[in-house]
């Protein structure tokens, strides 16, 4: 079982008070990226292609807090960026731990050994540590040799220290069903608390534009990979078993993009974590003011061959609430992959991409710089001057 049991019953409790009180968007996790600025470049990373002034803004400990506050998601997922790089991290983790939120540390963990001291072991707390893949697969991934050794490395070195720990796996067009599967095994036998897997999004900035799976090849890479894997079971994964199953083709679900709230350093992201067409000042803005349903597969062009997690895994949570017989018939039976898929949405009707990332850009630039030459507020460098 790839998720504690603690965190299931209170997540439960959570999902049927929102259920039952009829609330049509609510959020599961709160996706916090308190920074921009990596250890790494990877060829299908879409967060780090900003002007430095821009990567080297950090979300302090108050904003990183309200975040919560505002949006009162059980489960922050904190990515970027390099979290470990945010020298207020420590400090992040523990106040959120303290609102007794459930927190998933995502790391690329080139840092982990290093910061390690700086946290303590907690029911509620997980090292998340980026693993596209075995050894030729991530190292390839992450442009740069050695990665995953020292993943590895950290991966011991936590559990050895008492803490959960999961892998997050994006897979991209080059995945082979029968080397992912066997990297599963790998690290199920390294004892891993959790795996994560999810296809990558094609982010417009990514360097590398070739190896976006899309929607079709996505379905039969999971049911290569799930069919090796006794339909799933046969590995620890913390997601639900729906989404899984929509990721085999055998659900067409919508996007669910207020699951996953996202705040950054520009403000709370319209309409996903994956997409940044607008910012909102609050989450009640943003929840308010986003036209939802100008965005979603068979609404928008950038949404086409979009299955990832931070998009329907809430979407997937909500189906089984709603139909806990099949999702139980799932779990037990593993997720079918042979026959039929279900029909997806249609594209004919979507709007076409919009390309808004430079103004965006520049607006925040503007601000930044008009921040620096204001009344001696502090800005980026000396922010960074403290790290
Ligand atoms: S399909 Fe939904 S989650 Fe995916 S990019 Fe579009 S809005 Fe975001």
């Amino acid at each position: 079982m790839g998720i504690p049991l603690l965190q299931t019953a209170r997540i439960g409790a959570y999902l049927l008070k929102q259920h039952l009180s009829g609330r049509e968007r609510y959020p599961l996790v709160l996706m916090l990226e308190p920074l921009f600025r990596c250890n790494l470049a990877c060829a299908g990373c879409g967060k780090i292609d900003y002007p430095n002034e821009i990567l080297n803004q950090r979300l302090s400990y108050d904003e990183c807090m309200e975040a919560i506050e505002e949006c009162g998601a059980p489960v922050v997922s904190i990515a970027g960026g390099e979290p470990l790089l945010h020298k207020e991290m420590p400090q992040i983790v523990r106040g959120f731990l303290a609102k007794k939120k459930f927190v998933i540390l995502c790391t690329n963990a080139l840092l982990l050994a290093k910061k390690i001291d700086d946290y303590k072991p907690d029911p509620s707390f997980t090292w998340s540590i980026h693993l596209d893949g075995n050894q030729a697969m991530h190292d390839k991934s992450v442009c740069q040799r050695g990665v995953y050794d020292k993943a590895v490395e950290a991966i011991k070195l936590a559990k050895s220290r008492g803490f959960q720990v999961s892998i997050n796996c994006t897979l991209f067009n080059d995945a082979d069903p029968a080397e992912t599967a066997a990297f599963f095994d790998d690290m199920k036998a390294l004892g891993l608390d959790g795996i994560t897997v999810s296809p990558g999004y094609a982010y417009e900035r990514a360097p590398d534009q070739q190896h976006f799976l899309n929607r079709t090849k996505t379905k039969e890479l999971f049911r290569g990979i799930l069919a090796r894997g006794r339909g799933g079971r046969a590995w620890p994964f913390t997601q639900s078993r729906m989404f899984l199953n929509f990721l085999a083709g055998n659900e067409a679900y919508k996007c669910t993009p207020w699951g996953n709230p996202t705040r950054t350093v520009f403000g709370w992201q319209k309409p996903c974590y994956l997409l940044g067409e607008g910012y909102a000042k609050t989450f009640r803005e943003l929840m308010d003011d986003t036209e939802w349903d100008k965005y979603g597969v068979g609404n928008y062009e950038k949404c086409a061959d979009c299955m990832v997690h931070s998009g329907f895994e809430a979407s997937a949570v909500r189906h089984m609430v709603q139909n806990p017989l099949k999702a139980l018939a799932v779990s037990v039976r593993g997720i079918r992959t042979e026959g039929p898929m279900a029909a997806d949405i249609p594209l004919d009707n979507q709007r076409p991409a919009e390309y808004v990332f430079s103004s965006h850009v520049s607006r925040k630039l503007a601000e930044i710089r008009g921040r620096k030459a204001g009344a001696g507020k502090p800005g980026a460098e000396e922010t960074l001057a403290a790290e």
